[in-house]
């Protein structure tokens, strides 16, 4: 087979080096120009307030992830939670401007927003759409608070939105240390010293930045987890947290095995599955919402004990879940508040 090379555009500030080739389908994008509301209340027990309210501008993502549980939203517009989530794409051109219509019915009532959740909200198509960056703007204007998780370092781009904000953190979902580990679960992904690039540009401009080791995949990648840290360090992330791949409904067990049993040997795909059913008591899904992230073996004591330590002597603040910081006010605009 001949090998075609695309070497990147070589004055593209935000070209990322991406953990494997493109999905071969072709990618198909929809506008959704019928939205009402923006803003999504999700439950989450151990969020403040048992709720957290999300800002998702693009419905499925080409990162493909073969764990994430968005894709069982996909199941919600009639269309399939494995290769459809990664070639279906919804656009929400409407975003900033439903949101800045909600913000100003909820401010006072918004704790503050999570743009994340359904998709990463810097997929390759936010290049061209700039919806993200839109709501940013929109949410600097409000004085909301944002968190961001992305794998993307098309974050770097909105630096200047990000000082405006209030307050900001910006979570880098990095799971695997290497190329070649992160591929066989996250096979269109930025590869991880991009986002550890990223990172490093971020918190050298004052942003607070974080590391999320999600999912941490039993059986897999816990040997991970102290490089993970170090490298998060040097690249000048304060927080971190953790948990463990939970598997929320059939349609992805059966997406994510057979990923597994396509692109890892036997013998590995073996033991993770094995080492999840222990975890699980006898399955890949947990029995309840509280089981979720955490494991219920000695094992993942020792998991979690292992994340604890090195964060500690790392000199972290631990979360279990994404929290937001003071932005550092730039003498210009400590003027206009
Ligand atoms: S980047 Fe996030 S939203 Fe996208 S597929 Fe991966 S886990 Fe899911």
């Amino acid at each position: 087979m001949r090998q075609v090379t695309n070497p990147p555009y070589p004055y593209d500030r935000y070209s990322a080096e991406y953990v494997g080739e493109p999905p071969p389908t072709k990618l198909e994008v929809f506008e959704e120009t019928s939205t009402k509301k923006i803003i999504t209340k999700a439950f989450a027990s151990d969020w403040e307030g048992g709720f957290r309210y999300t800002v998702n501008c693009y419905r499925g993502c080409v990162h493909g992830c073969t764990y994430c549980f968005a894709r069982q939203y996909h199941e919600y517009l009639g269309y399939g939670a494995g290769t459809d989530f990664e070639t279906k794409i919804v656009v929400k051109p409407n975003a900033p401007r439903l949101l800045r219509e909600e913000l100003k019915r909820t401010r006072d009532r918004m704790p503050h927003l999570d743009f994340s959740f359904a998709t990463d909200p810097y997929l390759p198509l936010e290049a061209e759409y700039k919806l993200t960056r839109q709501c940013l703007e929109v949410c600097a204007e409000f004085r909301v608070p944002v968190a961001i998780i992305t794998k993307s370092p098309l974050v770097t781009r909105d630096l200047d939105v990000l000082k405006r904000l209030s307050k900001v953190s910006v979570f880098f979902s990095l799971p695997f240390l290497t190329k070649e580990r992160s591929n066989p679960f996250e096979p269109y992904t930025p590869v991880p010293e991009a986002r550890f690039r990223a990172m490093k540009t971020l918190s050298d401009a004052g942003i607070a930045t974080g590391i999320g080791i999600a999912p941490v995949i039993p059986g897999y990648n816990e040997s991970d987890i102290p490089g993970l840290l170090e490298r998060a360090k040097e690249c000048g992330a304060r927080r971190a947290f953790m948990s463990m791949l939970h598997i929320d409904t059939d349609s992805i067990e059966q997406f994510f095995v057979q990923k597994m049993n396509e692109r890892l040997p036997e013998t590995r795909v073996r033991k993770i599955i094995n080492t999840m059913h222990r975890e699980r008591g006898g399955s890949l899904r947990h029995r309840s919402f509280a089981e979720r992230s955490i494991g219920r073996t000695e094992q993942w004591d020792v998991t979690v004990k292992l994340f604890e330590f090195h964060a500690k002597r790392l000199g972290f603040k631990q979360h279990e879940r994404p929290v937001v910081e003071d932005t550092p006010a730039e003498p210009a605009q400590q003027s206009l508040f």
